[in-house]
């Protein structure tokens, strides 16, 4: 999970579609970790380190349904808003 140091803290929820399953996807010093979400299959570093960008991809993953890259790992009870919910205040 996220570790605090020195008030920098890693990111663990993705910038696009908000899924937070704990894994680092940019770590304390904002280096991204390439990490392939399972959910709206962004990587991270990837086309989502400007506000513009992360808001582009955004559109365009709900515009398309909000589609699981891996239906099999969507939970039965996912709520779509309530994981926008974990979106950092910053990639809003
Ligand atoms: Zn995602």
């Amino acid at each position: 999970m996220a570790d605090m140091t020195a008030g920098k803290k890693t990111e663990t929820a993705c910038r696009i579609c908000g899924l937070d399953n704990g894994e680092v996807l940019f770590d304390e010093y904002g280096v991204p970790q390439y990490v392939i979400c399972e959910c709206c299959h962004n990587e991270s570093g990837i086309g989502d380190d400007t506000l513009t960008q992360v808001r582009e991809l955004r559109g365009y993953w709900v515009g398309h349904g909000a589609q699981w890259h891996d239906p099999k790992r969507k939970p039965v009870d996912w709520d779509l808003l309530q994981q926008i919910g974990n979106l950092p205040p910053e990639w809003r």
